[in-house]
């Protein structure tokens, strides 16, 4: 059986260059800790915690203090003494509030923040500091999201953060800023640009999409109409895996999404010739060659 991969797939710039400098971090046996899963990617993020990178929901659960108070730690699971750990914000960004809080308690920052992803908060900043109103074009909660709205906040910008044209207030008037989450779909920020102009706006964009998750869509699903199977790799509360596997469906109803080897049923290729692997942003890639090694062997 013929196993191919798709031409881009698995952990893209930004997610691998936070793994990276997570593993730098503990690699001499620091202990560190991560605001939040580093990625979305279960196995990895049980693996960094092993390894001395532990998730910590906020900068407040971390129980630390310095080594000359160390005689009575604070109580708590994350407990340490003696040098500051490190704080490792993840490729998402975080609020400039929240950055604050890291470095007011004294940890070590290592910010993992994607350089697409400091970009856009630099454009939703910049726009507020020049008096525009801006419009951030993504989903509401997000994490990378909710700090772009904080980054343009805080340079006093009044934000309003849309997922679709239907969602742009009523009353806007110039001068009106647009930035997008870096993952959004281009047509969808076009979208909202036209229906400011329908509106007699003029908004000054600020393009801040990251090419890499179309990239993997456009490489899957030439894949997926070539092949007789396809197996999706990443994490199921991924939602640029899920997105991928939708794609692939569209064109090879026999695709799976998993997580790891485990889930793969060697019954469900027996009659496959050739089968399609691809891998969401934050997939690994030891875990993309345990699939493929698994699936060659079959
Ligand atoms: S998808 Fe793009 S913006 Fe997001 S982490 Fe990856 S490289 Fe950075």
């Amino acid at each position: 059986m013929e196993v191919i991969r798709a031409k881009r797939a698995g952990a893209c710039y930004g997610v691998q260059r936070a793994l990276d400098m997570a593993d730098e971090v503990i690699a001499d046996g620091s202990r560190a800790y991560t605001l939040g899963p580093l990625i979305h990617n279960p196995q990895v993020v049980a693996d960094l915690a092993a390894r001395g990178a532990e998730a910590v929901d906020s900068v407040e659960e971390i129980r630390w203090e310095r080594a000359a108070d160390a005689d009575a730690p604070a109580e708590g699971a994350a407990t340490a003494a003696g040098d500051a750990p490190a704080v490792v914000i993840r490729s998402h960004g975080v609020t400039p509030q929240v950055l604050a809080a890291v470095e007011d308690r004294g940890f070590t920052v290592v910010d993992a923040t994607c350089p697409h992803v400091s970009r856009a908060q630099h454009a939703a900043a910049e726009l507020a500091a020049e008096g525009c109103r801006v419009i951030v074009v993504g989903e509401a909660g997000h994490p990378e999201v909710e700090g772009l709205r904080a980054w343009a906040e805080e340079a006093g910008g009044k934000v309003d953060v849309v997922a679709a044209p239907e969602e742009i207030p009523e009353g806007l008037y110039d001068p009106v800023g647009v930035v997008a989450q870096t993952t959004q779909r281009r047509e969808n920020l076009e979208a909202v640009v036209a229906a400011l102009r329908e509106a007699g706006l003029e908004p000054i964009v600020k393009n801040t999409i990251c090419s890499a998750t179309r990239q993997r869509q456009e490489a899957a699903a030439d894949l997926a109409s070539a092949v007789d199977a396809m197996v999706v790799i990443g994490g199921r509360n991924s939602s640029n895996t899920t997105r991928l596997a939708e794609v692939c469906a569209l064109t090879c109803p026999r695709t799976f999404h998993i997580e790891s080897t485990d889930e793969l049923d060697p019954e469900a290729f027996a009659d496959c010739r050739r089968v399609g692997v691809t891998a969401g942003a934050s997939t690994p890639e030891n875990q993309i060659a345990a699939v493929e090694a698994f699936l060659r062997a079959l």
